[in-house]
């Protein structure tokens, strides 16, 4: 007892990146006072032979623990002087290690730029800015007329009687060193806590639907409710968006806007620039580390008013909260697939909720779960019907091409309606999700087809590489000029890719310009940028290209949108398939057209008394979410049921399988028969990267009892005789049955 009584009083609780579901104590740091420290600070402790950086969660009392206090370590130092976490934040934190079933401390580092997660400074880089002193708003620029440099650096000075950031004064270096020496110029540090949105761009005169949406998000301001905002691309989304966001920054406070990766263009960046007088900070994968850094603090020090960024934004600590909006809410890739698997949208709403703030949420093509919301008046629905403009909705044909001669994928008819748009001088887009020359090689000889070696799946062609190319796992290989079974050298395409496709257009249309966009064409940093703005300057004559069009994207010059194969997804096993064709369609339709050039949309297909389609083109999106939602319902499928999967792989088929079905004999002695179990399955596609891959899908209709189960499932399956032999993971509420 005398030995502990040398110990300080408090315990830190840590939370630490390691995947185990627990905090870890440490005694606060020697030579550290330990009433200094709070949750929500950064801290470094030993672990194992290394050291860690985690998050002070807690400090409790020596008296009300039962820890063993001889084999607790020290803490070696505490990074923070203030927690870089409100409780707030950390309450968020903690609800989505719990729901989405994640180890808290890996969920915790995730709210961190990498930067922080490796344990530097959280500081920002002093803002200086140079001013006139009195002397200096005095002094005539023409006494300095033998130093050319300083007159014209204080005649700028005197445009500017408000100062100048340094940092707009790159190349005023010398020059500022000699008016400071006069005692013209002071310096000042910049004070960007209060921001003044007063001398902001003009906002557009919003239509009635347009006011009408405004209005009422503002009425939300400083209370907890969801709007979805549903409107076609160029319906005016986002001058209601800034219309909104006006209000909030009026009202001091900060707001957080999410994006899909693609649509966070500089174009975005500038209308919001040019619209709001404030400091306005990007994150997103494009930035740099310390520029990620950098934004993330000034949120988080209320330093900037507005964060544009996309999904890793979300978690980004806001000093005065005061709206989080999200724009193209559908969109996947607001769902984290890997690590800890969280959607963004389900944890933007529970952060507005815990933040007491409204979340707007836009798109012109609402999942269905917010449609589900809608109607079951959880979320308030503001619809924009119009164009901004009065562009009309386009014309549907649906093109059946059964029987119909085809070139590479574009069938006459197609072509024919290429001709005659071309001849006139505009625009035609063409769309096919799959990229690459074709999907497969084959041998003309013995079949022989270009397998992939650690994936059920085959080897994409690229022919401008000449390369063989998995696009599961990443191998490649040369192109194989001769087949590697039979040795026969009539090895020959299968199928299409962009690739191909543009590859045959500049045989039929050979004067005109025809740019591609995918994944391959805009790999190089700035190549998307590029092709965009040729786009809009009207040097593309036939734009191609995979999902990345149909995503953020105008094109108003586009007056012909074709899809080249909508067939395929028709027929997936996934039950969130319909939804995403569904979605693309109408996406990928709305990219074209305006006002004085209405848009006309193709769809090739061999499916065309497809229920799903003619429900779509005849009815509109609302109609088919509705049916689609319907089938849901009698399915008992999600929204009116809650999954999790649990996915399972390993290097031999065997063990996966096994483990899952032990898995599953846990599950029947602690299940109350409330949560349906299916499987053991092999995953849709059963092996990918060498890896053998199961799954188990647990549902129920109440959320409550399926996350009962979990809770008391997954503790144990670390237990299970196989669980070292195999890798598993939960993800909740997926998206992607894959
Ligand atoms: P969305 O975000 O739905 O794609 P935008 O807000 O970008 O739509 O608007 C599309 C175009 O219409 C933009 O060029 C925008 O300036 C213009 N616009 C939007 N609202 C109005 C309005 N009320 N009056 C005139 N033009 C508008
Ligand atoms: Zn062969
Ligand atoms: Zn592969």
């Amino acid at each position: 007892m005398a030995k502990c009584d040398a110990h300080p009083k408090l315990i830190l609780q840590i939370a630490l990146p390691v995947p185990l579901d627990r905090l870890f104590d440490y005694w606060p740091p020697e030579q550290h006072a330990p009433q200094t420290i709070k949750p929500g600070m950064r801290v470094k402790v030993p672990f194992g032979k290394y050291s860690k950086i985690g998050v002070v969660l807690r400090l409790i009392n020596t008296d009300d623990c039962r820890i063993d206090l001889k084999r607790l370590k020290w803490a070696e130092q505490i990074l923070d002087t203030e927690p870089l976490l409100s409780g707030k934040d950390l309450q968020l934190l903690q609800w989505a290690s719990r729901y989405y079933h994640h180890p808290l401390g890996e969920v915790l580092l995730t709210a961190f730029p990498i930067n922080l997660r490796q344990g530097k400074p959280a500081i920002l880089p002093v803002e200086i800015s140079y001013m006139l002193t009195e002397q200096g708003q005095l002094a005539q620029a023409a006494e300095l007329k033998r130093a050319p440099k300083q007159q014209a650096l204080l005649s700028l000075m005197q445009d500017h009687p408000r100062g100048m950031p340094q940092t707009a004064l790159p190349e005023h270096k010398s020059a500022l060193k000699s008016l400071l020496e006069k005692g013209l110029i002071r310096e000042s540090v910049i004070q960007t806590g209060a921001y003044n949105p007063i001398n902001s761009g003009k906002p557009l005169s919003a239509n009635p639907e347009q006011r009408q949406a405004i209005d009422a998000v503002i009425d939300t301001l400083g209370r907890f409710s969801v709007s979805l905002l549903q409107g076609v691309t160029g319906s005016g989304k986002t001058e209601v968006y800034m219309q909104v966001i006006a209000q909030a920054l009026q009202r001091q406070l900060q707001v957080l806007v999410l994006l899909p990766e693609i649509t966070l263009t500089p174009q975005l960046e500038a209308r919001f620039r040019q619209r709001f007088n404030v400091p306005i900070v990007c994150f997103h994968s494009k930035l740099n580390e310390t520029q990620r850094l950098h934004a993330w603090l000034k949120m988080q020090q209320g330093q900037a008013a507005i964060m544009l960024g996309t999904r890793s934004a979300l978690f980004t600590p806001l000093k005065k909260p005061g709206l989080i909006i999200l724009d193209e809410e559908h969109d996947s890739s607001f769902k984290q697939q890997e690590g800890f698997r969280f959607s963004a949208r389900d944890v933007a709403i529970s952060r507005s909720k815990m933040l007491n703030i409204p979340v707007l949420l836009g798109s012109a093509t609402p999942s269905f779960e917010s449609l589900f919301n809608v109607a079951r008046q959880r979320y308030q629905l503001l619809t924009l019907t119009n164009r901004a403009g009065n562009a009309t909705d386009p014309a549907f044909q649906l093109l059946d091409i059964r029987n119909k001669p085809m070139q590479s994928g574009l069938s006459e008819p197609l072509l024919a309606v290429m001709h005659d748009i071309l001849a006139d001088n505009q625009q035609v887009l063409l769309f096919l999700n799959r990229r690459g020359f074709a999907p497969v090689q084959i041998c003309h000889g013995c079949g022989w087809v270009s397998r992939c070696g650690h994936c059920d799946a085959n080897m994409v062609i690229h022919a401008t590489e000449q390369r063989l190319r998995c696009h599961h796992c990443g191998s490649e290989q040369p192109l194989p000029k001769r087949c590697p079974a039979c040795k026969n050298a009539e090895l020959q395409p299968l199928g299409l890719g962009t690739e191909r496709i543009e590859h045959t257009l500049s045989e039929i249309f050979p004067d005109k310009s025809i740019i591609r966009l995918d994944k391959d064409t805009t790999q190089r940093k700035g190549s998307l940028e590029g092709y965009l703005e040729q786009i809009h300057a009207g040097q593309a004559d036939i734009i191609l290209g995979t999902q990345m069009l149909a995503k953020g994207h105008h094109f108003p010059d586009v007056t012909l949108v074709a899809l080249l194969d909508i067939d395929s997804g028709l027929f997936s096993v996934d039950f969130h398939a319909a939804e995403k064709l569904a979605q693309m369609i109408v996406q990928v339709a709305g990219r074209a057209g305006r006002a004085d050039k209405p848009g006309r949309v193709i769809l090739q297909t061999r499916q065309p008394q497809h229920p799903l389609l003619s429900c779509l083109l005849n009815q509109g999106y609302q109609a088919f979410a509705s049916m689609a939602l319907q089938e849901r319902k009698q399915a008992g499928l999600p929204p009116y049921s809650h999954q999790a999967l649990l996915r399972v792989h390993a290097k031999d088929a065997h063990t996966p399988q096994q483990f899952l079905q032990n898995v599953l004999q846990t599950i029947q002695s602690l299940n109350s028969g409330k949560t349906q179990v299916l499987g053991p399955v092999p995953a849709p596609m059963a092996r990918r990267a060498g890896q053998f891959r199961f799954q188990l899908l647990l549902q129920s209709t109440q959320r409550k009892e399926l996350h009962h189960l979990l809770d008391t499932l997954l503790p144990q399956l670390a237990q299970l005789k196989l669980a070292n032999q195999v890798r598993w993971s939960v993800d909740v509420d997926p998206v992607d049955l894959y």
